[in-house]
């Protein structure tokens, strides 16, 4: 029986790449999004192509309601979540703390912190009557330099992420469930243009020291590393896939 992947934040970007790589490795697929359902469609067709189940569920990682009705829907037409791309996640445009309102501080942590936190709990209470399962939360080198002038909210929203990782990582570990961390560092994605600023990783290139942003299909490697057996022994950890920022 082929392991069940969640992927969220599957629509776009590195969750997108993630799916690619993982219905070439033969896991089924259940792949989130928020709006781009088109976007979503495509992914699935290019793991149907590669031989894979891939469904869509449509679910704002914001809204608890639709986080326990995606599960809901996942449970009746997989019946398990083997392993959890944590992936969804957003920026904003970038300004300085004094500008930041109490609406935007809100929607970053109900997206980034509290929506990953939700979804690693629902995952985590399959993972245990099934006896094994591996995750991985999507942070950002940002958790480390906090972002100073660009945002400090997303940063810290990330190093939420870390440290939720740690823990839940030690609650399971004698469970069978292995929980890590990936931050990526700049990479080339269509975050930056939802940020306001599309040129982002390009400008930001000569601040990392091998000079490139990455791409998303290299986050996508690290994710899918961290999911699979060959990092058995791995939990609680996590890794920095950043070109040496
Ligand atoms: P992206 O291209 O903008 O893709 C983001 C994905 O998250 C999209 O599929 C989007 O879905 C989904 N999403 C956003 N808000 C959501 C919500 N409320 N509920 C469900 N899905 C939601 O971004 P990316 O660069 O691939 O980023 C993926 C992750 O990597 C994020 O957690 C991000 O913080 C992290 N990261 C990225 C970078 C970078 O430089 N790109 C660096 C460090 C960390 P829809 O489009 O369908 O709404």
């Amino acid at each position: 029986m082929s392991k069940v992947l969640l992927i969220t934040g599957a629509s776009a970007g590195i969750g997108a790449a993630t799916a690619k790589l993982a219905a070439e490795a033969g896991y089924d697929l259940a792949l989130n999004y928020r709006s781009d359902m088109q976007g979503a469609e495509s992914i699935a067709e290019t793991a149907h192509n590669l031989g894979v189940r891939a469904e869509l569920f449509q679910a704002d990682v914001a809204e608890p309601d639709q986080i326990d009705a995606m599960f809901k829907a996942i449970d009746a037409r997989f019946g398990r979540v083997d392993a959890l791309a944590n992936n969804a996640g957003i920026v904003d445009q970038g300004a300085p703390v004094t500008a930041f309102t109490h609406a935007r501080l809100k929607r970053m942590f109900d997206v980034n912190v509290i929506g990953a936190m939700l979804v690693a709990k629902e995952a985590v209470i399959r993972m245990q009557a099934q006896g094994s399962g591996a995750i991985v939360n999507v942070s950002s080198v940002a958790a480390r330099t906090g972002s100073a002038n660009e945002y400090v909210d997303y940063a810290a929203s990330k190093a939420a992420i870390d440290t939720f990782t740690k823990g839940l990582a030690e609650e399971v570990a004698n469970q069978g469930i292995r929980v890590n961390c990936l931050r990526p560092g700049i990479t080339d994605t269509a975050i930056h243009a939802k940020g306001g600023a599309p040129d982002r990783a390009s400008q930001l290139a000569h601040k990392i020291p091998m000079q490139r942003p990455g791409t998303a299909q290299e986050i996508a490697r690290a994710i899918m590393f961290l999911l699979s057996d060959d990092a058995s022994y791995i939990t609680g950890s996590t890794l920095d896939v950043s070109g040496g920022r």
